[in-house]
């Protein structure tokens, strides 16, 4: 009775097992990645996969008699003896490298390898993944960043220099029809007197225009170093800085505790102001009520300012943070249409990004995120 049990067992122990290798043979033979079992001393393949052989172009029994070092194209043979003397120490690796196929092409692949006992030896399971396209793709990205990064200095380098050397004719259009107008203003006929107030009016606004120009561009070529930056400090700095138009409206500014950020300081000082100045520019015909927020959220700080103004239609909450976009005629609201690009410019400079939500005629909150550096 006993020894039947006993040939039961064994029975089912050797069904199990021969289940086990089926599954194996079936995942080795349709792995979409090629799989090799290596002997170390010698380097030739014990076992492979259609894959593998396939995948380099070779027929079976030509691969198989093939060292690693054969179709290794990067490493000197050494250089791979080397490795495998490693990975028979360690138990294990991961590496990139490339093979070069029957008929000359290499091909980028990642290969993970384990140290496994077959019969008692010590042999080298590896499997190993095509990644020339996804290599060729990274390439070609990083060669598309480069090229965006330089026409965008490039472009950045463009705008400073043709605004820093548009000021100097522009003041001597603006100061000398300012002269005319102060010399000869009801010398000459009434038409002379409106159209020299256009060239004033005109060379004011195209100064203003070319100093937003100038700012902007200061952005990314003037930026200073990014140092621990208490926000308190740079809402009080702007508090004071906006003073005279916050005494003219009545504006309440309130705001809780802020954190400490790593920033440009100065930087950081123009993004609030711009944005406070224009929570209180933009009031409705109530006094302006001004909320300056902070959360934690994923590694990055909110901030956000909320106003009670007149708010903004959603079809332009995107277009108003392009450079030049205004929403609203000069004799309404005075501005440049320069001011929020900036802001997007610092906050991109810093990693972050700027957005707004709005409902027209109750108000706007204008928020924008700074990755924590210390990474909290
Ligand atoms: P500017 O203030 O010189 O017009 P900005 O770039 O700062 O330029 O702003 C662009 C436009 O966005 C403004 O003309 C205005 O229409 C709108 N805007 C900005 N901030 C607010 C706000 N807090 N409330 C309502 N509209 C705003």
């Amino acid at each position: 009775m006993e020894r039947k049990d006993n040939a039961k067992l064994f029975e089912c122990e050797v069904n199990k097992r021969k289940q086990a290798e089926q599954r194996y043979r079936t995942l080795f033979e349709q792995s979409l990645d090629s799989i090799l079992v290596i002997d170390p001393k010698t380097l030739l393949p014990i076992e492979f996969n259609d894959r593998a052989c396939q995948e380099l172009g070779y027929s079976h029994d030509e691969f198989k008699k093939l060292r690693i070092t054969d179709h290794e194209s990067t490493e000197t043979a050494k250089i791979t003896r080397k490795y495998i003397d490693e990975i028979m120490l360690e138990g294990q690796g991961i590496l990139e490298t490339e093979h070069k196929t029957k008929d000359g092409y290499k091909k980028h692949v990642q290969l993970a390898v384990n140290v496994i006992e077959l019969n008692c030896n010590k042999v080298l399971h590896v499997i190993y993944r095509d990644i020339t396209q996804y290599k060729q793709s990274e390439a070609r990205l990083k060669r598309m960043v480069d090229e965006l990064s330089r026409s965008n200095r490039e472009l950045e380098q463009f705008a400073y220099v043709a605004s820093h050397d548009l000021q100097e004719p522009l003041r001597m259009v603006a100061s000398f029809a300012q002269l005319l107008t102060k010399r000869y203003h009801g010398q000459l006929d009434s038409d002379a007197d409106e159209f020299i107030d256009y060239i004033v009016d005109g060379a004011t606004r195209m100064q203003s225009l070319i100093n937003g120009l100038l700012k902007f561009s200061r952005v990314g070529t003037q930026g200073k170093e990014f140092t621990p930056t208490d926000v308190n400090v740079v809402v009080e700095e702007v508090i004071r800085n906006l003073q005279i138009s916050i005494q003219e409206t009545g504006a309440k500014i309130t705001y809780g505790e802020l954190p400490k950020i790593t920033a440009d300081t100065s930087q950081l000082i123009q993004l609030f102001q711009n944005l406070v100045a224009n929570a209180i520019k933009f009031h409705s015909d109530a006094s302006p009520q001004i909320r300056i927020e902070a959360y934690h959220r994923d590694r990055q700080w909110v901030f956000s300012i909320h106003d009670n103004g007149i708010g903004i239609e959603e079809e332009y909450l995107d277009r108003i943070f392009q450079i030049f976009q205004r929403l609203h005629r000069r004799e309404q609201y005075d501005g440049t249409g320069i001011g929020l690009a900036i802001c997007k410019r610092i906050a991109e400079r810093h990693g972050g990004r700027i957005w707004v939500d709005s409902v027209p005629n109750l108000g706007s909150s204008f928020h924008f995120s700074i990755p924590d550096k210390e990474g909290k």
